[in-house]
C-alpha cells in the first residue's frame, strides 16, 4: 500500500510518499526556519501563508522523487492535529482536494503519533510494546505504545515542553532560532557541572515541568549581568542541558522498570539531541534495556512519519473523510 503523506502543523511543509509504513519513497521537506528566524519564532500567520505557496510544488517533488503517478497512490494521509490550526488548515484542505479529485480514501493522522512512528522507518524490527519518550517542540511525554493505534501517556509536562525550554533558553544566550541544536553544540565547549540548575520531580509521578528551570537560567544570566559578572555561554547551556535531560532520563528509566519493559524509543526534535542519545545510549546498556531513536532527519517534522503512522490508522480502520477538521490540543490517547 502506497500513501502519500502531508505535514504542515507547524513550520516545515513536507510531502512524503510511503511504503507498507515502513519504506520512504520520497521525502521532501521545505523548512520555513530561515523565515522565522527574523521573528526570533514561528508566527503562524506567515507560517500558514508560505504553507500555501510551497506545498504544490512539495508535493510535485514527493511524486517525481518516488517515481510514482499519482494513480499509484492508494490513499492520502495527513496530519491534523495538533499543531497550529491556520498551517493544519492548508495541509488539511490540499488533502481534501487531492482525495476528491483522485478518489482515494483520506486518512487523518496525530502529529505526536507520528513522531513515534519515525522509528518504524529506521528500525523494521521495532514493533509495539514499547515505551517511547516524545521529546518536541510543543510536547514532553512518557508514552507506551501498546499497540500501532492504541497509546497511554504515563507522564507528561506541566507546563512548558522541552524544546520550548530549548528555545527560550537559546534566546537569553542570544543564540538564535530554533534554539535546541545550537545549545546542543555550544554546550560541548562547556561544563555541564559548572551551575546547579533545580530539578523537578513529582512524588508518586512520572510527570516533568520545565518552567522552573527557564526562569532559573533568566534569573542566572540577570544576575551576573548585574554583578557585571560575564556569563560562560557554554557553562550555562551545558549545565541547562544536564539538568533537563537527566530529569527526562531518570522518569523513562524509571516507568520501564515499573511496567517491566524492554524496548525504549525516543521522539521527536529533541530526540536529535545528542546528549540526550549519549546518556540514554549509557543507561540502556547498563540497564540492558533495548534503545531505538530516528535518524536526525527524522527526528523533527517531516512527512515520512506522517505515511508511517497513517498506514497503521488506515490497516485500523481510522479513515476519515471531506468533514474533517483541524486541532490546536488533541490527546494522544484518543482516537
Ligand atoms: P510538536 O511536535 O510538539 O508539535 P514541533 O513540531 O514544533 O512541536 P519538532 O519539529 O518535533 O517540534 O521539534 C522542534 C524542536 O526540537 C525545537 O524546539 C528545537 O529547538 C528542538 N531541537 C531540534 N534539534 C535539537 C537538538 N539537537 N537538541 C535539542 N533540541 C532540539
Ligand atoms: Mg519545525
Ligand atoms: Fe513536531
Amino acid at each position: 500500500l502506497i500513501t502519500l503523506a502531508i505535514e504542515t502543523s507547524c513550520d516545515e511543509t513536507a510531502v512524503a510518499i510511503v511504503k507498507n509504513g515502513r519504506d520512504v519513497l520520497s521525502n521532501i521537506i521545505d523548512t520555513q526556519i530561515p523565515i522565522h528566524t527574523k521573528f526570533g519564532g514561528v508566527v503562524p500567520e506567515v507560517a500558514s501563508r508560505n504553507h500555501i505557496q510551497n506545498i504544490n510544488d512539495v508535493c510535485k517533488k514527493a511524486i517525481n522523487d518516488a517515481n510514482i503517478n499519482f494513480d499509484d497512490i492508494d490513499f492520502i494521509s495527513v496530519a491534523n492535529r495538533p499543531g497550529l490550526v491556520g498551517s493544519l488548515l492548508v495541509g488539511v484542505s490540499f488533502a481534501k482536494s487531492l482525495a476528491f479529485a483522485l478518489d482515494k480514501p483520506i486518512v487523518a493522522v496525530h502529529h505526536i503519533r507520528a513522531h513515534i512512528c519515525a522509528n518504524y522507518i529506521a528500525h523494521k524490527e521495532l514493533k509495539p510494546p514499547f515505551l517511547c519518550l516524545v521529546v518536541s517542540g510543543g510536547h514532553s511525554h512518557i508514552v507506551k505504545v501498546e499497540d500501532y493505534t492504541k497509546y497511554i501517556v504515563l507522564g507528561k509536562t506541566r507546563d512548558d515542553a522541552v524544546g520550548e525550554a530549548f528555545d527560550k533558553v537559546a534566546r537569553c544566550l542570544e543564540l538564535g532560532y530554533p534554539g535546541g541544536p545550537k545549545i546542543d553544540n555550544l554546550a560541548k565547549e562547556g561544563n555541564e557541572n559548572a551551575i546547579d540548575f533545580p530539578k523537578a520531580h513529582f512524588e508518586n509521578s512520572l510527570d516533568f515541568s520545565f518552567s522552573g528551570i527557564k526562569s532559573a537560567v533568566l534569573n542566572y544570566i540577570n544576575t551576573m549581568k548585574m554583578k557585571n559578572i560575564k556569563v560562560n555561554r557554554a557553562d550555562v547551556a551545558a549545565s541547562f542541558q544536564k539538568a533537563v535531560i537527566s530529569v527526562l532520563c531518570e522518569n523513562l528509566i524509571k516507568s520501564a522498570k515499573e511496567l517491566n519493559i524492554k524496548d525504549i524509543a525516543i521522539a521527536g526534535g529533541v530526540s536529535a539531541n545528542s546528549y540526550l542519545r549519549d546518556t540514554l545510549t549509557a543507561i540502556c546498556e547498563q540497564e540492558k534495556l533495548k534503545l531505538y531513536y530516528p535518524p536526525l532527519s527524522l527526528c523533527t517534522d517531516n512527512g515520512a512519519m506522517i505515511g508511517s503512522c497513517g498506514y497503521y490508522e488506515y490497516l485500523s480502520g481510522n479513515i476519515s473523510d471531506m468533514s474533517m477538521n483541524a486541532y490546536a490540543s488533541y490527546d494522544i490517547g484518543k482516537d
